[in-house]
């Protein structure tokens, strides 16, 4: 058996008015944020479930409930963190991550360096196993009426 796993994530957070947009770890001026019990970052979000499928521990609703006061409003680099020891513990590496960002504004073109380095950082790799990229979906849908933001991440991982 190989030790490689891939594993697939994806989220969706809903935007309003008076929330920081945060994505990838980097605050971005916009006139609305995701919402959700943590900083919503549904980039980080999408990655954290990508590499709980590869390593086979479920996903993060059961890592980090949403009904635990200590994840309100709590930085979601901070939880990729905990699943980064996870893995450590589990004797795993990332190989690899792909992240798609689809919302229809704004460009996130200029800090997608930032969120790359952001979430290297924070798994211990190097910025160059890390890629963010980001689509519109053409004006549809929820993201294309801009009543919402998903992302989906793929993972590689090895166990070592
Ligand atoms: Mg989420």
């Amino acid at each position: 058996m190989t030790n490689l796993r891939i594993g697939h994530g994806y989220d969706v957070h809903r935007l309003v008015e008076g929330r920081s947009l945060i994505l990838g770890g980097v605050e971005i001026p916009w006139n609305k944020g995701l919402l959700g019990h943590s900083d919503a970052d549904v980039l980080t979000h999408a990655v954290m479930d990508a590499i709980s499928g590869a390593a086979r521990l479920g996903d993060i609703g059961k890592l980090f409930p949403d009904t635990d006061p200590a994840y309100a409003g709590i930085s979601s680099l901070k939880l990729l963190k905990e699943v980064s020891a996870l893995l450590t513990e589990r004797e795993f590496c990332v190989v690899n991550l792909d992240v798609t960002l689809l919302a229809q504004a704004p460009k996130v073109a200029p800090y997608r360096r930032q969120m790359e380095a952001n979430l290297a950082e924070t798994l211990g790799i190097s910025e160059n196993q890390v890629n963010v990229k980001a689509t519109t979906e053409e004006g549809l849908g929820f993201t294309g009426d801009g009543s919402g933001m998903a992302a989906h991440a793929v993972v590689l991982l090895e166990k070592l």
